[in-house]
C-alpha cells in the first residue's frame, strides 16, 4: 500500500483530490495528473482559477433550486417554458439529464436530496417548504415527481405527494421500466414489476 508514496507530494495530493470525484479510481486519477503535467503553466493557472472561483460563480436559483449564475436559473427565466408544469427532482444533475432529452418543457423544483434515514436526512432537510410556497403563489396544474426508483426515491415521492395534496393539482410519477431498445429477457424482476405497474393504455 506504500507504493504510491514515491510520488512527489504535490502529485500525490492532486491524485487524492481526483479520487474524490465519482467514477475516478486511483489509476485514472494518476493518468489525469500526469496529463496535467504536460499543460502549459498559464493553462494550469487558468484551470486553478476556475476551480477556485466555482463557489463564487455558482448560485442556487431562488425559485427552483437549480444551479444558476444569477438570482434565477436560465430555465426559470425562459419565457418559452410552461410554468404550470413542475418536475420535482432530487438534484440539479437530474435536471441536466432531463434537459438533454429535450422532451420536457415545464420548469423544475430541486429538493436538494432525498429522504434517507440512514444518512440522517429527513423531510425537513429537503426544499419541500419552498415547493409549498411556490404552489401557493404560482398557478401550477401538474407536479411530476421524478425522484429515483429505489426505496428512498419512492419514500421521497410519497412524502412530497402527501405534503402537496391540493384540489385541482394533478400529481404524477415518472414511469420506470424497460430501457428503450432493451429486451425484457434481460430486465431484473424489480424493473419488470415497475414496468407492469406503470403501464399505460394504448389506443
Ligand atoms: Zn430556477
Amino acid at each position: 500500500m506504500s507504493a504510491h508514496t514515491e510520488y512527489p507530494e504535490a502529485l500525490e495530493l492532486l491524485v487524492q483530490a481526483f479520487v474524490r470525484l465519482p467514477g475516478i479510481g486511483r489509476r485514472t486519477a494518476e493518468r489525469l495528473v500526469f496529463s496535467l503535467l504536460d499543460w502549459e503553466p498559464e493553462l494550469l493557472a487558468e484551470f486553478g482559477r476556475r476551480l477556485a472561483n466555482l463557489p463564487n460563480a455558482i448560485r442556487i436559483c431562488s425559485n427552483c433550486g437549480n444551479l444558476a449564475d444569477r438570482e434565477k436559473c436560465a430555465i426559470c427565466l425562459d419565457s418559452g417554458r410552461d410554468p404550470s408544469l413542475i418536475c420535482v427532482v432530487e438534484s440539479p444533475a437530474q435536471i441536466m439529464v432531463i434537459e438533454r432529452a429535450r422532451c420536457f418543457h415545464g420548469i423544475y423544483h430541486v429538493l436538494g436530496g432525498r429522504i434517507s434515514p440512514l444518512d440522517g436526512r429527513g423531510p425537513d432537510d429537503l426544499r419541500i417548504g419552498q415547493l409549498l410556497d411556490r404552489l401557493a403563489v404560482e398557478s401550477v396544474r401538474e407536479l411530476i415527481l421524478a425522484t429515483g426508483a429505489d426505496v428512498e426515491g419512492e419514500a421521497t415521492a410519497s412524502y412530497v405527494r402527501e405534503s402537496v395534496k391540493r384540489s385541482g393539482l394533478r400529481i404524477s410519477r415518472i414511469a420506470f421500466g424497460i430501457p428503450v431498445g432493451g429486451d425484457i429477457g434481460y430486465a431484473d424482476s424489480a424493473t419488470i414489476s415497475m414496468a407492469i405497474g406503470s403501464r399505460h393504455e394504448i389506443t
